[in-house]
């Protein structure tokens, strides 16, 4: 008997919602279930970077609180400096309303959702997949496995372990509308506070979001005392109570490490850790994780093999990532240098603004950075400069 759905989807946050979309583009039959009543809140930056525009094919604006063109950088909440840009860098959105968007869009296309029901078991073999919820449970023929960082598919099925990831908090901070417009189209990154991690306030709406990301394994237990720090710190902050504070990981990338595809489960977005390293992005490379899951099995179900979804992804987004990994190696290692680089040349910057815009890969970014004579020569003066302290605390 032909099995109800082709594809079902668990999770619908961008990487659901993108596969959902996509496969109902493609003409197939698609279930997607979600734990959740939408539109629900989740804890974000929800920074939506301009190269999202590149690859989803509609039109978001509608979710958008804020466009930035232009970042604050500073180094321990000091040293301010704004660096432009000469087009908008990315799209600050409420996940509530960006993600209900999403599968609003999918569900127009034809998609079957489901909310408020919990999947909690899985079970493939070489014709179907059968995902169990508290509810029925429902068969297709292949499984984007789409629910988030704590993934329990990616866990129980996949067995990835859930650390080391990076830690976060964020907190929803509301504003006098005077002060919130000085700070409208531009967002504040901060270095050096936070081990292995940066700092953000990002306006969105009438409020702005302030969080912080490190490292697992590089910051201490009380990772609250960092977020306290980081708000004190920051004078706009002075005096105000978060109407919203939660505290929540990013899973740490892992590449050929994992395997993110079954016979006809994969694995996408957080659930596959594909996030960038450095900077924590997650929402893009869910999407277009979602968008090469949906390509795969429209392909796999006529030939009845999966396995493209893996190796497109080794070669599309891993390479990336792996760039990525080796900018935050650099960047996170010596703060402090790379914010006096910063002020001192803001051509790495505004090239680096290329890579979020998706003018620019990370590779190339990676490559300007290490082979271009401006950027080596400040390479070997770090080198040069790190040298002098080891010495300098050895002795
Ligand atoms: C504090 C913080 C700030 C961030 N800021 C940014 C940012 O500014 N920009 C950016 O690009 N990225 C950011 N990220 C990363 C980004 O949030 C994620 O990478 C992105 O949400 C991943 O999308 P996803 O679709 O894979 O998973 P999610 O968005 O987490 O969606 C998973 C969905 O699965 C559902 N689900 C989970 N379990 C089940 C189950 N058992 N059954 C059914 N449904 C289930 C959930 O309800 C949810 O709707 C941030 C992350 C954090 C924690």
């Amino acid at each position: 008997m032909p099995l109800k759905y082709d594809a079902i989807i668990v999770g619908l946050g961008p990487a659901g919602a993108a596969a959902a979309y996509k496969l109902a583009s493609n003409g197939l039959m698609v279930l997607a279930l979600d734990k959740e009543k939408f539109p629900r809140y989740k804890t974000c930056g929800g920074a939506v970077s301009y190269k999202v525009n590149k690859i989803l094919n509609m039109d978001f604006s509608s979710a958008a609180e804020d466009v930035t063109e232009g970042i604050v950088f500073s180094f321990r909440a000091k040293r301010q400096i704004f660096i432009p840009h000469n087009t908008p860098i990315a799209t600050m959105v409420m996940r509530d309303r960006f993600d209900n968007l999403l599968a609003e869009k999918a569900k127009a296309k034809g998609v079957e959702i489901l909310y408020n029901i919990k999947v909690n078991g899985i079970e493939e073999d070489d014709s179907q997949v059968v995902v169990k919820t508290e509810k029925e449970d429902f068969k297709a023929s292949a499984v984007v496995a789409a629910d988030g960082a704590s993934s329990f598919i990616a866990r129980d099925y996949f067995k990835i372990p859930l650390k080391p990831n990076t830690l976060t908090i964020e907190g929803e901070f509301s504003l006098d509308k005077e002060i919130l417009s000085t700070l409208k189209g531009k967002a504040i990154i901060d270095f050096g506070l936070i081990p292995w991690g940066y700092g953000w306030i990002f306006p969105k709406g009438n409020n702005l979001s302030v969080g912080i990301a490190g490292l697992s394994s590089k910051t201490n237990s009380n990772f609250k005392n960092y977020y306290n720090e980081f708000v004190k710190r920051h004078d706009i902050l002075k005096g105000l109570k978060p109407i919203r504070e939660g505290g929540w990981i990013i899973p740490q990338f892992l590449g050929n490490k994992i395997k993110i595809s079954g016979k006809r489960i994969l694995l996408a977005g957080d659930a596959a850790h594909i996030v960038d390293p450095f900077i924590g992005e997650g929402i893009y490379y869910a999407i277009r994780s979602g968008q090469i899951a949906a390509n795969a099995i429209t392909c796999g179900i006529k030939n009845n093999d999966f396995t493209s979804y893996e190796k497109e992804i080794e070669r599309e987004i891993y390479p990336e990532l792996e760039a990525a990994q080796k900018v935050a190696d650099m960047v996170y290692s010596y703060p402090k240098i790379w914010s006096s680089m910063l002020e001192a040349d803001t051509a790495f910057i505004k090239k680096y603004y290329d890579v979020i815009t998706g003018d620019c890969s990370y590779q190339a970014f990676l490559q300007e950075i290490l082979t271009t004579s401006k950027f080596s020569i400040l390479i070997k003066a770090v080198k040069g400069w790190l040298k002098e302290v080891i010495r300098w605390e050895g002795s």
